[in-house]
């Protein structure tokens, strides 16, 4: 192509060159003797010009000088296209070489993959096949009675006892190591571990929150002293309160199964739950019977009533609610020193009345008048014979305002930090077993851990 554009540059300056040498020129028509057309083309002579021979050189050593460059330029550029044409070439061949080896790279290791992963499939169908021919003789075999020798008193146990059959050496041993942590490793050297009075509450810990209307209040607890092996201290409970017929109570499994919010079971209560004052002590489910001052022990191995008793002169449905009204006349606790009824009734007029209750008949033992009115107060619950109350509800940063000790019948006030941190707490229950509270703030179920100490000389 370059040389094409050459010869057209080349061709241009001849015809301008001509062009130039014509300007002196001219061409004249006459008609001669004979009467034909005569043409005369007249050059003129370069002596007659105006310029002299010598100074047409320079010009001329111009255009030579021109074309010389010219012609280099031509060179250059028809050599720089060839050389830029094969380094691009150059490059693609490269490229090109370059994916191919990496695919081909890729497809050898899929292909090893491939090979690897039939090995482990004719594996895993060896190891089936043993597996079932295991299984197809051990269906074959008698029991055996015993799997251990050697005096172990676990010999003894049957082998349908799904904790012996399930563990194998290492499940036993981790069992023998947890049953035997030392104290002092949970509970810091010097911490009080005794039962005491109320030093201090932690910060809310939230464990769930309920995805429904139903869950803005209620009812959760652990059994701090659980009864037989259906249930443990682990198994959590919980009622959602809110509703006209409360029959519903929520077996877990665990935490982290109440987390999740898979129960392993729903028991239904032979009566409607009031309110959230129910708790769990002993394998039972205790709690105020709706709209009645009527005590209810639910046993939760056989899941049946187990026992009935109205609590003498008890306001209900009403009369005594705590601050926040939703039905709280009756709170049920249990504690160190056994189980408890918070309530208040017209001799006391409002005051809050204690009363010791009987775990087994829920007759009342023995009652204490406070001097702290029911319905100024969010809630209640017993720490080692000591009734406590919390101030506000609502108030994201409260008190325990008021402490009555069963033990002097004595009450003062006093005033221990304590968090509503989602501002609607309805239930406060204490578990001494894992010495924390158990509460339900607006859809919150959460714990504090408290910190008990020594009570002071001369206080209660
Ligand atoms: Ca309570």
């Amino acid at each position: 192509m370059w040389v094409q554009v050459f010869l057209l540059c080349i061709s241009c300056f001849t015809l301008s060159t001509l062009s130039q040498t014509q300007d002196r020129a001219s061409l004249h028509r006459t008609n001669d003797r004979a009467g034909h057309c005569q043409y005369t083309f007249t050059v003129a002579s370069p002596e007659e010009s105006s310029c002299s021979r010598n100074n047409m050189k320079p010009e001329v050593d111009g255009v030579l000088s021109r074309l010389t460059l010219l012609e280099a330029l031509v060179s250059r550029m028809i050599a720089g296209e060839d050389g830029g044409a094969g380094t691009a070439v150059g490059a693609t061949e490269e490229g090109l070489q370059e994916a191919f080896t990496q695919v081909t790279g890729e497809r050898n290791q899929l292909q090893q993959d491939k090979e690897q992963l039939n090995r482990q499939i004719q594996e895993l169908q060896r190891r089936l096949e043993e597996l079932s021919a295991e299984a197809e003789s051990l269906r074959h075999k008698p029991c055996q009675q015993t799997h251990i020798s050697g005096g172990n008193p676990r010999e003894n146990r049957p082998a349908s006892d799904p904790a012996y059959d399930i563990g194998n050496g290492a499940y036993q041993e981790m069992k023998a190591e947890v049953t035997e942590v030392p104290a002092s490793h949970l509970f810091p050297e010097g911490n009080f571990t005794g039962c005491g009075e109320l030093q201090s509450v932690g910060d809310p810990v939230m464990h769930k929150k309920a995805d429904s209307i139903t869950g803005k209040y209620g009812v959760w607890l652990q059994d701090p002293e659980p009864l037989g092996d259906l249930y443990t201290n682990k198994t959590a409970w919980r009622i959602n309160a809110v509703g006209k017929d409360v029959r519903q109570l929520f077996a877990y499994e665990d935490m982290e199964q109440f987390s999740r919010g898979f129960p392993m079971k729903v028991l239904v209560l032979p009566e409607p739950v009031e309110s959230t004052g129910a708790t769990m002590y002993r394998g039972s489910l205790y709690y105020q019977r709706r709209r009645s001052r009527t005590l209810i022990r639910y046993d939760l191995a056989s899941e049946k009533l187990a026992s009935r008793s109205d609590l003498p002169h008890a306001g209900f449905h009403g009369q005594y609610p705590y601050s926040w009204g939703g039905y709280t006349d009756i709170d049920l606790a249990a504690d160190e020193q056994g189980l408890w009824a918070i309530y208040s009734n017209s001799k006391a007029k409002g005051a809050i009345v204690i009363s010791q209750l009987d775990p087994e008949s829920l007759e009342v033992k023995r009652s204490w008048e406070t001097n702290i009115r029911k319905n100024t107060v969010a809630n209640a619950f017993m720490v080692c014979g000591r009734l406590y109350t919390v101030a506000s509800y609502t108030a994201p940063n409260t008190t325990i305002n008021y402490v009555f000790d069963t033990a002097t019948g004595e009450g003062r006030a006093v005033a221990v930090p304590f968090k509503n941190k989602y501002r609607y707490n309805s239930m406060v229950d204490y578990n001494h077993a894992q010495r924390k509270l158990h509460a339900w703030d607006n859809f919150h179920m959460v714990t504090y851990d408290i910190r008990l100490g020594r009570a002071n000389q001369g206080r209660s």
